[in-house]
């Protein structure tokens, strides 16, 4: 189906730059395996992040999150559970399984749809279930509120907290720290469908040069200098070509970060927040698109339908929720998880893009006004 407005729309570095960076590639013979571009990447993300921090690049965020999880928790045996919420990508609890755990999902606070501290605190006080560590989700790139909270919660029971911040680059927290900062390590993604896009890409953030270090020998097949694989590793290197394209991209990245958030005021501004609410502290985030939550579910449809049929591409992110995606049906959960349910059957996604022009916003926001005349 072709839409005049598509969910996500990259805008990457033009074709003459890109070519003009893989000349350079090709003069100096070196095109992945820790090359000069993706060593200055590495380091212009993690000076983007702020001081003191490392970062370890990886060809996706899928697998940066199965090496943080393997690094820091070392390979499990299948039985010990690592909590997560439900209402997040199928990514992250899909990682704990490959690192040899087992997801244990918790719910979400409805205001924020951010996972809940509640829940998690009230699970890690009973006995019910080994867990070994937090998969904290930043939802949809949204700094959580509660990080501070988060980070003491974990402290108190020893717990690694790992935080899979995907489409958060660019993103800050409510204390005005960038995103890529809290927990023991971020996870980044720079897929073409995030906010910072080098086609396929990640990375990890943290402040522990150890490990880092780790994580890069874990992306190099576990290599060590000389002795070939001392620990179990895999390929998960970034290109030069894709490191050459986020060098570019960092160079404008305030700039279509400010574009998409004037988006978003422009959505806020005319829809009334009584009918369409927007999921807390969104503005401070790098916004990979709007996410709504609508009153109730024939509104959601309503407003889904309405969007289609005005060429708009609209999605209801995150739906179904990863425990009641076919693979995960017996997966442990904390609780019934009845505010992602209420949320799943209310929610919508609607397009943000970088230099996304006023009349395509209000074509957007004209759909969605139609649609509650429906309600
Ligand atoms: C996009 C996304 C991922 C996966 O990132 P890739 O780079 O495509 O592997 C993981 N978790 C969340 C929350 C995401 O949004």
């Amino acid at each position: 189906m072709h839409f005049d407005i598509p969910f996500i729309r990259p805008v990457f570095p033009s074709a003459e730059l890109i070519a003009q960076d893989f000349r350079s590639i090709v003069s100096s013979n070196w095109y992945t395996n820790f090359g000069p571009l993706e060593r200055e990447f590495a380091r212009a993300v993690a000076d983007y992040v702020g001081d003191e921090f490392y970062a370890t690049t990886f060809n996706n965020a899928t697998t940066a999150l199965i090496a943080a999880l393997h690094t820091v928790l070392g390979q499990g045996d299948g039985e010990k559970h690592v909590l997560v919420p439900s209402f997040t990508f199928a990514a992250g609890p899909e990682a704990i399984e490959w690192a040899g755990y087992r997801p244990l999902f918790i719910d979400i606070d409805e205001g924020s749809l951010q996972p809940s501290l509640a829940e998690a605190q009230e699970v890690l006080e009973g006995d019910r279930y080994p867990v070994v560590g937090i998969l904290l989700g930043n939802t949809f790139g949204i700094g959580n509120a509660e990080i501070g909270a988060w980070e003491n919660l974990a402290e108190k029971f020893s717990l690694p907290l790992i935080i899979d911040s995907a489409a958060g680059f660019g993103s800050r927290y409510k204390d005005d720290r960038r995103v890529g900062g809290a927990g023991l390590c971020e996870i980044f993604s720079f897929h073409a469908t995030k906010p910072f896009a080098i086609g396929e890409g990640g990375a990890v953030v943290t402040r522990d040069p150890e490990l880092a270090a780790r994580l890069k020998a874990f992306e190099n097949f576990g290599f060590s200098a000389g002795v070939g694989a001392t620990t179990l590793g895999t390929n998960g290197k970034l290109q030069e070509i894709n490191a050459a394209i986020g060098l570019r991209q960092l160079e404008n990245f305030d700039e279509a970060i400010q574009s998409r958030q004037n988006v978003l005021a422009r959505y806020r501004l005319n829809l009334d927040d009584e009918q369409y609410q927007f999921p807390e502290g969104i503005e401070r985030s790098s916004i990979c698109f709007a996410t709504l939550v609508a009153p109730n579910t024939e509104a959601r449809d309503v407003s889904l339908r309405s969007l289609l049929t005005c060429g708009i591409e609209a999605r209801a992110y995150y739906s179904p929720a990863v425990h009641a995606q076919p693979h995960f049906k017996g997966a442990a959960r904390v609780s019934a998880l009845s505010t992602t349910e209420l949320i799943v059957s209310k929610v919508l996604s609607v397009p943000v893009h970088q230099r996304m022009a006023d009349d395509q916003v209000d074509r957007v926001i004209s759909a969605l006004r139609e649609a509650t005349h429906e309600w």
